[in-house]
């Protein structure tokens, strides 16, 4: 169904972050008025015939964004692994299962995550894709198609996650179907570099092919506990050097987590310098890093401090959901975000701007923010604090997409015995 213009929309009492209540204008797919709540309903005033939504309860927040995360596996469960349950044991279980994919099917599973991403407010995705010899431009043609039927509900970028080998003749194939894909609705570069024997080298292919294109680059510069892997301080120096003029995401990162201190201050310092955002996904990484540890089990998230010292751009995302690669994973940012309170350190606020801002910024999207001009890019959601809204998953929400409402959820529970303490907004209490 295609959507027409969004109507202007006045939102009330909504709970801002830092203020009381508030009465927000959306018109034309962006924030045209704030004020305090009832101050933009006098007659005649620039809220005259706009509908109105009661956020009475509700905090209103800039929308969550998910910048990284695997639509072509998702959902598809544990695919009976071979137990170990580490990142080589879930590629395996993959490779298995891709070749028997289809367009329809993957496109469907695609379709299930976006919708269940935008209810937890999500109106940006970024997703990563395989392309390569064994499943040609499938996936690429599932997600486009995916985006097609998603217009206007929400804003979803493919990466080209091109297969190795990627050098040489061996990578021709690869090479050539990346270049396709990115004629085929792909958006921005992807690979991970660290897999191949030669990182360089492949950085050297993946930045030239992206030049040549004029688009972005997002890559799994790794995914390992091995500290000798200095593929993030490789691609900092090589877009440095060659003033590489697209945006620059690093995904995982998990070996700086690793390094002694001195060398991470040294590569963040020229990540920050290279304008390089880095993702950091904490989900798939607590679940798949360390599994040949008995004790004190690394974390498996890169070295979120020192990069957020450096001021380099640190992003939240999903990654996997209900895959050989994490078997969980509600489809929430705010769980992304919980887990950056819990396992990386990071302040609720903090951990909400990894998740919303930077997350944008990642994907090379305008900052969203609660201010008169900003995109009406929102979440509502039932809570009194942003730490609430965080521990409380099933927090009914609402989100708006260029200012407009396009998903709305409630729970409803009941204590048909009563119970003493309910919570009075969705309890029955005696
Ligand atoms: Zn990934």
């Amino acid at each position: 169904m295609t959507l027409g213009p969004a109507p202007a929309l006045l939102l009330t009492n909504a709970r801002l972050p830092h203020g009381s209540p508030a009465d927000v204008l959306l018109r034309h797919g962006r924030i045209e008025a704030l004020g305090p709540a009832g101050g933009l309903e006098t007659a005649g005033g620039p809220a005259s015939g706009a509908e109105r939504i009661d956020l009475t309860g509700h905090l209103l927040l800039p929308a969550p964004a998910e910048p990284h995360c695997h639509f072509d596996k998702v959902l598809l469960g544990g695919l009976g692994g071979d137990g170990r349950a580490d990142l080589e044991s879930a590629v395996a279980a993959w490779y298995a299962a891709r070749s028997t994919a289809t367009r329809h099917e993957v496109r469907d599973r695609a379709l299930r995550a976006s919708s269940e991403l935008l209810a937890s407010g999500a109106t940006a995705i970024r997703t990563h894709v395989d392309v390569g010899v064994t499943t040609g431009l499938l996936m690429v043609e599932a997600l486009t198609e995916a985006r097609e039927l998603l217009a206007g509900r929400l804003e979803l970028q493919i990466v080209a996650f091109v297969d190795f080998p990627l050098r040489g003749r061996a990578g021709a194939d690869n090479r050539s179907l990346l270049a396709d894909a990115l004629g085929a609705g792909a958006d921005v570069v992807g690979g991970a570099p660290y897999r191949d024997d030669d990182p360089p080298a492949c950085l050297d292919i993946l930045m030239d092919m992206a030049a040549e294109a004029g688009r972005p680059m997002d890559l799994h510069t790794d995914e390992t506990l091995d500290p000798a892997s200095a593929t993030l301080a490789a691609l900092a120096e090589r877009v440095l050097v060659t003033g590489f003029p697209h945006r620059v995401t690093a995904s995982h990162c998990v070996s700086l987590g690793t390094q002694p201190r001195e060398l991470v201050e040294r590569t963040a310092a020229r990540v920050a310098e290279a304008g390089i955002s880095v993702v950091t996904c904490p989900g798939t990484n607590l679940y798949l890093q360390g599994r040949d540890r008995a004790l004190a089990v690394p974390r498996g998230l890169t070295a979120i401090a020192a990069l957020r010292a450096a001021r380099v751009t640190v992003a939240g995302g999903g990654d996997n959901a209900r895959d050989p690669f994490n078997p969980l994973g509600r489809f929430d940012p705010m769980e992304t975000a919980s887990l950056l309170v819990l396992a990386g350190h990071l302040s609720p606020r903090s951990a909400y701007g990894a998740v919303s801002d930077a997350a944008r910024t990642a994907m090379g999207l305008p900052r969203t923010r609660i201010a008169s001009g900003a995109p009406a890019e929102l979440l509502a959601v039932r809570a009194d604090t942003l730490a609430d809204a965080m521990a409380d998953g099933r927090a009914d929400r609402m989100v708006f997409h260029r200012g407009r409402l396009v998903c709305r959820t409630r729970h409803e529970r009941t204590f048909p015995a009563g119970i003493p303490g309910g919570h009075p907004a969705r309890g029955t209490a005696p």
